[in-house]
């Protein structure tokens, strides 16, 4: 399998070249030269594979330049019940209304992320060690994708991680989980300043090409094809459990910003898992639901997105996106990239009356909606009176879409892309209860916690940087 840029302007590749790389050197993002085919027979043969051994199977279709032998053995590593905590690694549990929810959550950080990182960390290793070379892994975060990455990264050879956090900013408990890690290759900084600077200083440090190089900086954001390759496995998995009949069709719904979950649904679809509809669930920041309904994409500014009680969705702009695009276009990277430029010189493009855009929903089973503040009390109060559990704000969000969607006798699975407790603040404004905290987190606010503060300074940074690598 070889990978193409979805703007035509980077020769094929295979996936451990593409695998350290960020965006495409034409700007445009990595994408498989065709989408590899599952066939009935196989989806039968699949029905009783563990989650280990199904992600080795629909892997081996996207890393075909790494020897199986090895891709079975990095599969087996990650996908284990003392990562996720159980056999099952996403178990399913019944709600209500024709609606199931995937358990995503279970790993290290309490989020879905978690899912793809933990195999990207043992790729990364295992790709750098066969490569001889070194990796800096240099990124921003507001919570969920910092933790993500440095709970996958740690303790892994040839990789450091160095993780800007605004100083102040995230709960007690996310500083905690990630500032509490003393491993030796993993950085916390808290820069005085806000999220945005933190990314700031992490784009200019990816612009000074010549320290980029040098240095071996590379990224972990959520572009990556490591990582949306790893996340059409548990479309495969759960799809396996809950469709009464191999074939028959079955429904997703999907909290989503930068599109890169809901994608991976896309590719499973493609692939030619029998998936209904992809239900795209947006907060206050409807970039995408608007998109889904009108044909047109128009990228906010950051003054124009809003801080919400579903932080980790709270995006202007989706970047995987450009992936599905592609495809609507009839991958024509012509045709992706004058929808591009159009993006750049209006700030939005429309499809409104394109027939291609008509085709979203019948040919590709996407459809959408978004949620606000009060939906989500209510849906999480809704959920908890009538099963006794406590979801999220990410996924009350896609519950609270999902049920627009349900069609009798078609599962709808509704993806749980974090666990109540990180987000207990509004879970206790809905509910009044205080979410459990898991037995591996009791009293993680007390460990001691290693970080250094730094003002937001690219300056400060780079010294920091060298100063710890050695380079
Ligand atoms: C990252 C994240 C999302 C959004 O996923 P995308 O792949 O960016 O669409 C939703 N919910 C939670 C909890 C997340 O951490």
């Amino acid at each position: 399998m070889k990978y193409l840029s979805s703007r035509g302007g980077m020769s094929p590749q295979g996936f451990s070249e593409i695998l350290l790389e960020g965006l495409a050197p034409d700007g445009g993002l990595a994408v498989p030269e065709q989408y590899p085919q599952v066939s009935h027979a196989q989806l039968q043969a699949w029905k009783n594979l563990s989650y280990a051994e199904l992600a080795f199977e629909v892997l081996r279709n996207f890393a075909t330049d790494i020897p199986e032998a090895d891709l079975k053995a990095l599969t087996s590593k990650t996908y284990t019940k003392a990562v996720y905590g159980t056999d099952e690694i996403t178990p399913l549990r019944p709600l209500f209304d024709g609606m199931q929810v995937l358990e995503l959550s279970n790993g290290p950080t309490l989020a879905f992320k978690d899912m793809a990182m933990q195999l990207l960390g043992n790729l990364f290793e295992y790709q750098l060690a066969r490569v001889g070379q070194e990796l800096n892994i240099l990124g921003a975060t507001s919570g969920d994708t910092g933790s993500a990455a440095e709970y996958a990264m740690r303790g892994k050879k040839g990789v450091r991680v160095f993780m800007l956090s605004p100083a102040g900013k995230m709960s007690a408990f996310q500083r905690a989980q990630m500032y509490s890690l003393q491993d030796p290759n993993i950085f916390n900084v808290a820069v005085e300043g806000l999220f945005d600077d933190c990314q700031d200083m992490v784009k200019a440090v990816s612009e000074d090409l010549e320290f980029k190089s040098r240095y071996k900086i590379g990224t972990v954001n959520s572009i990556n094809w490591g990582r949306i390759s790893a996340q059409v496995v548990y479309y495969f998995k759960s799809y396996l459990k809950a469709a009464p009949t191999i074939g028959d069709p079955v429904s997703f719904a999907v909290p989503s910003g930068n599109f890169g979950n809901v994608l991976a649904g896309h590719i499973a679809r493609q692939m030619g898992l029998p998936i209904r509809r992809l239900v795209v669930a947006t907060n206050e920041n409807n970039v995408l639901d608007e998109f889904f309904r009108t044909g047109v994409y128009r990228p906010r500014a950051s003054a124009e997105t809003y801080i919400t009680s579903s932080p980790s969705m709270d995006i202007s702009k989706a970047s995987n996106f450009e992936r599905f695009v592609y495809d609507l276009v009839g991958r024509d990277p012509q045709a992706l990239k004058a929808l591009w430029d159009t993006l750049k010189r209006d700030g939005q493009f429309d499809l409104s009356g394109d027939a291609r855009f008509a085709e979203v929903e019948s040919r590709y089973g996407f459809v959408s909606g978004s949620s606000s503040h009060a939906n989500r009390l209510e849906t999480i109060r809704e959920v908890y009176e009538r099963t006794g559990t406590l979801i999220d704000t990410h996924t009350a969000d896609a519950v609270k879409v999902a049920r627009q969607y349900v069609e009798p006798g078609v599962p709808m699975v509704v993806l749980e892309t974090a666990l109540a407790v990180k987000f207990a603040e509004t879970i206790e404004e809905a509910t009044g209860q205080i979410p459990p905290v898991p037995a591996a987190y009791a009293g993680i606010e007390k460990l001691p916690q290693r970080v250094v503060g730094m003002k937001a300074s690219v300056a400060e940074i780079k010294q920091f940087i060298v100063q710890n690598t050695g380079l």
